[in-house]
């Protein structure tokens, strides 16, 4: 949530800000800023609403500079307005900040400074961070009767940063020391891209592709200075950091939208590539398992896991129960999913041979680094499945599984549950066959995978059947989604999604608890969504259908091509091919992602940018 650039160097920053919000801004879009040093003053231009917006605004007002900061903002403390958007003035205009994250102490902070006389211009808990690096620069320069050196801003930022509890990631101007961008990382992400008499900040690296390729990801309590010359990294604690520059392998293509209205659009209809890559390289016919490069544990070890436990938040989540049901049925492993919002507070019972995977889209989710974190401490192995490489999970964990879908833009999750879930099945298949799994069964598995591409592509064919059934319930406000077993997860993934990008309500439910309550919502004005492809107990299912037909609710069906027996209970049907069950949730989650795109639009929203909610949610 949020996000962060800066720039010092030789180019018009302005430029270099403004592309790098509008790659950010998936982080959070209630308002942006920029702020520019200009000449011997540092000039703020910022507003609430989009980055476009802000764009237009510094087109109108232009501001010349080659130093600068900027911010798109998921607002925590005060609301969406112009005063309460980033950059943030310190003292009288020395110093401003961005900031991605929430301070704690900011109340009691804030009446301290304002007793010493500092004027708030915002409600928001940011703006303390600005006062206090102004006064402890004041205090200092009081003392040494000099002008502010790189010395001085530093020690100001590091005094400041001493005083904060919560989370934050920042980026400060001095106006006396106009060559210089100091940021710090206490649990926001913040990535350096190492230019020639240039570098360039980030809270990912989205806004440097196509500036660098080199690039630096700040850990946690480190403090950089930026300048033309050259940059100087610090732990708070343990001092001087060697910079470890990786190579950025992002090309422009990835975070184009090439011919596609949305992003979400485009990366629905990438999931047929999206699973080969989480396949590639990574199934071994000769063995009949999985191959994974980058777990970092040993065979022997992970023949003596006897629990795993799946922490995650959101459509992870969801992926996670996926995982939990494949894991259990393949490799016999009791397997449990946790919220990690909810694990990183509790203290369950967890033995020495417990295996924890942290799954994570962006590797930056406050509440899954914290579960990891702690269960870390804890000592027990960390692994995690993520999608972003570099981000603060995937070098934190013991090891673990990239996704390799490429960036997802669009808020609403797509690409990277079905990315999730096939490695979660890669995964089942490769534990399993340490232990139960026979070779002919794992043979048949890898069969069923390498299929997958394909089958997604057909399943994609639904497209314009999902238009037509969206134009008849679009006008609905509450759905039901039921489904059992494997597409359980499916139907809370497929609620989720209409929620998030419609605000439309819908719940999702096991189909079968549905008589345990939710069955008193089914009227003519509550659609049902079953997810009913063939299998063991879609007789089951089929029987939860006529219930709800009973009571004149209506039923959308999504089935197994050719399925003309759930034709005709269904009000409507949408067909999706015929893989094995424990595949089912890759093929069905297609067209409840098209449904709840085309709801959205039907109903007139921002479909990359539902209200609310952004992506990446660095905040607890
Ligand atoms: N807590 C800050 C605010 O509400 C920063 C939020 C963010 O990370 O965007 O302004």
């Amino acid at each position: 949530m949020c996000g962060i650039v800066g720039y010092v160097g030789f180019r018009d920053v302005s430029d270099f800000l403004l592309e790098g919000l509008h790659r950010l801004e998936y982080r959070g879009y209630d308002s942006a800023g920029i702020a520019v040093m200009s000449g011997d003053e540092i000039v703020v231009r910022k507003r609430a609403g989009r980055v476009g917006e802000l764009s237009q605004f510094v087109k109108d007002n232009p501001v010349k500079g080659k130093i600068g900061i900027g911010h798109t903002r998921w607002a925590t403390h005060g609301a969406t307005t112009d005063e309460n958007s980033h950059p943030h003035y310190g003292g009288n205009g020395e110093v401003a900040i961005v900031h991605n994250g929430v301070i704690e102490n900011y109340d009691s902070l804030r009446r301290k400074l304002q007793q010493l006389g500092y004027v708030f211009k915002s409600q928001t808990d940011t703006e303390v961070i600005a006062h206090m690096i102004a006064h402890h620069l004041a205090e200092q320069m009081k003392l040494e009767e000099s002008e502010p050196s790189v010395e001085s801003c530093l020690r100001a930022v590091n005094l400041t940063i001493d005083r904060l509890k919560g989370t934050f990631g920042l980026c400060v101007l001095f106006r006396d020391c106009p060559d210089t961008v100091i940021a710090a990382r206490s649990g926001s992400p913040l990535v350096i891209g190492v230019g020639k008499d240039e570098y360039f900040l980030a809270s990912d690296a989205s806004p440097l592709i196509g500036y660098t390729k080199d690039v630096v990801y700040l850990a946690d309590n480190e403090v950089v200075v930026l300048q033309p010359t050259g940059m100087k990294i610090a732990h708070r604690t343990t001092g001087s950091v060697r910079p470890s520059i990786q190579t950025l392998d992002q090309v422009s293509a990835d975070i184009d939208l090439g011919d596609y209205p949305h992003y979400m659009l485009k990366e629905i209809f990438e999931q047929p590539t999206t699973i080969e890559n989480a396949l590639r390289g990574r199934l071994d016919e000769e063995e009949a398992t999985a191959v994974f490069g980058g777990l970092n544990i040993t065979a022997q070890q992970l023949r003596t896991i006897d629990r795993v436990v799946l922490t995650a938040c959101g459509t992870s989540w969801h992926a996670g129960l996926v995982g939990e049901y494949l894991l259990e049925e393949f490799a016999r492993i009791p397997t449990e999913v946790e919220y990690a919002s909810e694990l990183r507070y509790r203290n369950p019972p967890m033995g020495d041979r417990t295996l924890v995977f942290s799954i994570t889209q962006s590797g930056e989710t406050a509440d899954t680094l914290a579960a990891m974190r702690e269960c870390k401490r804890k000592g027990h192995p960390t692994l995690s499945i993520c999608n972003v490489v570099g981000s603060t999970i995937a070098r934190e964990a013991d090891g673990g599984i990239y996704l390799h879908a490429g960036p997802e833009i669009g808020v609403a999750s797509t690409k990277a549950f079905t990315s999730q879930v096939t490695v979660l099945t890669l995964l089942a298949l490769f534990l399993g066959r340490m232990r139960h799994l026979s070779y002919p069964a794992g043979k048949r598995i890898i069969k069923q995978l390498k299929a997958m591409p394909e089958k997604i592509e057909e399943a994609l064919k639904c497209h314009d059947r999902i238009q037509e059934i969206a134009a008849k319930y679009c006008g609905f406000d509450n759905f039901l989604y039921l489904g059992r077993l494997y597409n359980f997860p499916v139907a809370l993934e497929g609620a989720l999604k209409l929620k998030e990008i419609s605000y439309v309500h819908a719940e999702g439910y096991p189909a079968a608890e549905m008589k345990h309550g939710p069955i008193a919502l089914v009227d003519e004005k509550t659609p049902s969504f079953f997810i009913v492809p063939r299998g063991g107990i879609q007789p089951k299912v089929i029987s939860n259908m006529e219930e709800v037909k009973a009571r004149k609710g209506a039923v959308i069906a999504v089935a197994c091509e050719g399925d003309e027996e759930v034709a005709r209970i269904a009000d409507d049907v949408v067909f999706v091919p015929d893989v094995e069950e424990y595949l089912q949730p890759l093929v069905c989650a297609i067209p409840l992602q098209l449904f709840s795109y085309h709801v959205a639009l039907m109903r007139g929203c921002n479909v990359d940018r539902p209200r609310n909610l952004a992506k990446s949610v660095t905040v607890e």
